[in-house]
């Protein structure tokens, strides 16, 4: 078995590498430590363009003290990771694990009214994930219904009635896919895209949506070749996110034909709806070459922005600005991955936070800290967020999962 297919895909119907490897994948799985050298490159795609880490496994939470080992079984068949959450140690378990596609809850977990709050503080890791209650004929009661449609559950699901379960999560998938982002974001070196939307990519996973990485460069100019490669692995993990590389020379990557033709073979794989990358108004020469050579190769992309490096000039101007209160502190964790850029101040916690909360000014007086971004073209609705599986039979959630997360303002 490959290792693509031993570790499936959030997309695996839809994946745009599965089929266009050109180097066999090596044996890997969520689990592996990667050694510090290049075998941890398992994929090259394009020319010039590695897959470094796929996307993660969909996961699916089982809340409750039953396991229905028929429920798991399903789950995995559908080449979901099954996460069995028993209740006293869910929410630890859940915070961990987020974000995932499926929330399922046995009746024992809604045996009381405090439970309805408790589901959905879970809920609210994944607000884009699915909501159901586990539970046979036997034993649904009135009590247990009621806490469900309360707590935002959407339907209930018999883990007996195999083809109906399995049925409902296809639908669910079909449904989530059709409203999931596809966002592309690039830096010219590791850590670049982490510093510059790091929070947004993370508020994308959040709310479900598939993210990738396309880092231009190894960084050896600005430390070691591997180290740096590792900690960009390490980071799109923790992320979430799909990792491709390609081996442009440090300090001298070019905005001519070449780079473009190598960004434009990602965009049409990845076929992004929303496109983050490096501003024009950079100090270093890479990210402006970066910024150029992408300007071209996104022409085709209907939502563009920049966002903004420890190198950006005062000209960097931006008027959208991303709402990442939930995910700023593992922000500043992802951060810290950056081992090899030890000493530099613009990863210091402090800073990172200070940042964010100035930019936070430009959303509503409760927001505390937000990552600014300038625009290039946002054609359309802007719908920063994810919408969430079909929820026409369920009662409205206490707090909706879709949200104008990003905010506009005059320059
Ligand atoms: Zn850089």
């Amino acid at each position: 078995m490959s290792a693509l297919s031993a570790r499936p895909s959030q997309d695996a119907a839809v994946t745009p590498f599965r089929h266009t490897s050109s180097v066999a994948p090596r044996a890997a799985t969520e689990d592996t430590v990667a050694p510090p050298d290049s075998s941890i490159l398992f994929g090259e795609v394009l020319r010039g363009v590695t897959i470094v880490r796929d996307w993660p496994q969909r996961i699916a939470v089982l809340v409750g003290d039953r396991t229905h080992a028929s429920a798991i079984a399903s789950l995995q068949h559908l080449g979901f990771a099954p996460i069995f959450a028993p209740p006293r140690h869910a929410s630890e378990i859940i915070r961990e694990v987020s974000p995932f596609s499926f929330l399922l809850l046995s009746a024992d977990v809604l045996a009381d009214d405090d439970a309805i709050d408790r589901a959905r503080a879970w809920h609210r890791c994944a607000p884009a994930a699915r909501m159901s209650l586990l539970c046979t004929a036997e034993e649904l009661s009135a009590d247990v219904l009621v806490r469900a449609i309360r707590a935002g559950v959407t339907d209930v699901l018999d883990p007996q009635d195999v083809h109906g379960f399995e049925a409902t999560l296809r639908t669910s998938v079909a449904q989530a896919g059709a409203t999931r982002e596809r966002v592309l974001a690039i830096g010219a070196h590791p850590d670049d895209v982490e510093i510059g939307c790091g929070g947004t990519l993370l508020d994308h996973r959040r709310r479900g949506d598939r993210v990738t990485i396309l880092t231009l460069s190894r960084g050896a100019v600005g430390g070691d070749r591997e180290a740096r490669l590792l900690e960009a692995d390490t980071t799109a993990e923790a992320i979430g996110a799909q990792l491709l590389m390609a081996d442009l020379a440090d300090t001298e990557i070019d905005d001519g034909i070449d780079t473009i033709r190598l960004i434009e073979s990602v965009v049409r794989a990845v076929d992004p709806s929303v496109v983050y990358v490096h501003s024009a108004n950079d100090n270093h020469q890479d990210h402006r070459a970066v910024h150029t050579a992408a300007r071209s190769a996104t022409r085709g992309v209907r939502r563009v922005f920049t966002y903004q490096s420890p190198s950006a000039t005062n000209s960097f101007l931006p008027t959208q600005f991303v709402s990442v209160d939930e995910v700023i502190e593992r922000k500043v964790e992802v951060l810290q991955m950056f081992d090899s850029q030890g000493g530099r101040s613009y990863l210091e916690p402090e800073l990172v936070k200070a940042q964010a909360r100035y930019w936070a000014r430009h959303l509503t007086a409760s927001a505390r800290y937000a990552e600014p971004f300038e625009v290039i073209r946002s054609v359309g609705e802007l719908r920063h967020a994810a919408t969430a599986p079909d929820l026409s039979l369920a009662m409205p959630s206490p707090r909706p999962v879709r949200s104008p997360a990003m905010v506009s303002v005059n320059p």
